[in-house]
């Protein structure tokens, strides 16, 4: 079967058309991604109000080239998956409601997708990966370890308490003078940085659990950063570098332990990973060290489908669908949708 998933959610208008195969597998046959970084660069980070206009502009743009670079017409789908949450509330309704006009149109089945759920099924739009597994999610707006059993059925081990990595990544980058999104230009300066140099803490391993947290480590770093630049009236290169290097291996030492203990709790044979920060090849190698003590298989998606996309909404949608889950116009959009708690939200029902 065929779906169109359609993401809006954040910062990035997307648009993929994904095809099940009868033995499982998946083949992605077009994923447009339309992203807003030089809107909002101006601003230091994501302006809800640019966001929601820019998706209302872009979307019908982002399906019509996925559906055409896929050579197919609404005709040839099974259905359409749209983002119902969580995110930021204007990107979600222009999503939903060009996925409700197409579904009225076409009368093809929709199917709302919890953009966690997309990033944690990510594991099987790539492999056949068999269920259970434990999923690091690990991006610029969350950071969560989940027993993922079925296609409904996520239990969440632990949390950041505050801050994601993501978002501590760009916090960083931006104290730094680096560009945003920051993950990327913080992991180049860290190639060449002495990670020894500056020993920032690593909060919350005194405690049991999988708990984690981000802020005061991006705290230690502003002070180091201000230590550093009243001793020598500035920063140099290398202190730069320095400095990236020391809170990246803080943030993959934490990282690592936390992912240890889950993996304790929750012995299975699959460790995955998805969300930007899954990207960053030192905590990659950090997770698959931990993965292989603890005897599990570590899979982390290619980079283009560790961020956000569609192909991870439309293959979300496959799996609700054929799980015998549909939504009907009264789908509606909800800015926070803690994945345990999966059912989708409806129009009116208070929450
Ligand atoms: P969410 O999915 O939780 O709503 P999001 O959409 O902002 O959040 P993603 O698109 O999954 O998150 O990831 C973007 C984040 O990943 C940014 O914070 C970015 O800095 C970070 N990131 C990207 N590449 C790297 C890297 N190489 N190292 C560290 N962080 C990175
Ligand atoms: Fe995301």
């Amino acid at each position: 079967i065929t779906f169109l998933g359609i993401e809006s959610s954040c910062d990035d208008t997307a648009a993929a058309v994904v095809r099940r195969e009868a033995d499982g597998s998946a083949v992605i046959l077009a994923s447009v991604v339309e992203g807003q970084v030089s809107l909002h660069a101006p601003f230091g980070g994501v302006v809800p109000e640019i966001a929601a206009r820019a998706h209302a502009e872009r979307l019908d743009h982002a399906v019509e080239a996925a559906l055409s670079q896929a050579g197919l017409g609404l005709g040839d789908l099974d259905g359409i998956a749209v983002t119902a949450g969580p995110g930021l509330i204007g990107g979600l309704l222009s999503g939903l409601m060009l996925a409700k006009g197409l579904s009225a149109a076409t009368g093809l089945p929709m199917v709302g997708v919890n953009h966690l759920a997309g990033h944690a099924l990510t594991p099987r739009l790539t492999d056949a990966c068999a269920w259970p597994y434990l999923m690091l999610l690990v991006s610029g707006g969350h950071c969560q370890f989940l027993a993922v059993e079925g296609p409904e059925s996520y239990r969440r081990l632990g949390s950041t308490i505050d801050d994601a990595p993501g978002e501590a990544f760009d916090k960083i980058a931006k104290l730094l003078g680096l560009p945003q999104p920051g993950g990327p230009f913080v992991e180049r300066e860290a190639a060449s940085g002495d990670a020894r140099r500056f020993r920032f803490p690593r909060p919350l391993l005194d405690r049991p659990g999988c708990d984690l947290s981000f802020s005061g480590l991006k705290t230690a770093v502003l002070r180091a950063r201000d230590e550093v630049i009243a001793a020598k009236g500035g920063l140099t290169l290398q202190d730069r570098r320095d400095l990236c290097a020391g809170f990246q291996l803080a943030v993959a030492d934490v990282l690592a332990e936390k992912t240890r203990r889950a993996l304790a709790a929750f012995p299975v044979p699959l460790l995955a990973v998805a969300g930007g920060v899954a990207a960053n090849q030192a905590i990659r190698a950090k997770l698959e060290t931990v993965a292989a003590e603890a005897g599990a298989t570590f899979l982390a998606p290619p980079l283009r489908l560790c961020t956000d996309n569609g192909a991870m909404i439309a293959w979300a949608g496959i799996e609700r669908f054929l799980a015998g889950e549909t939504d009907d116009a009264g789908l509606a959009a909800r800015s926070r949708w803690p994945l345990d708690q999966s059912a989708a939200p409806m129009l009116g029902s208070g929450k």
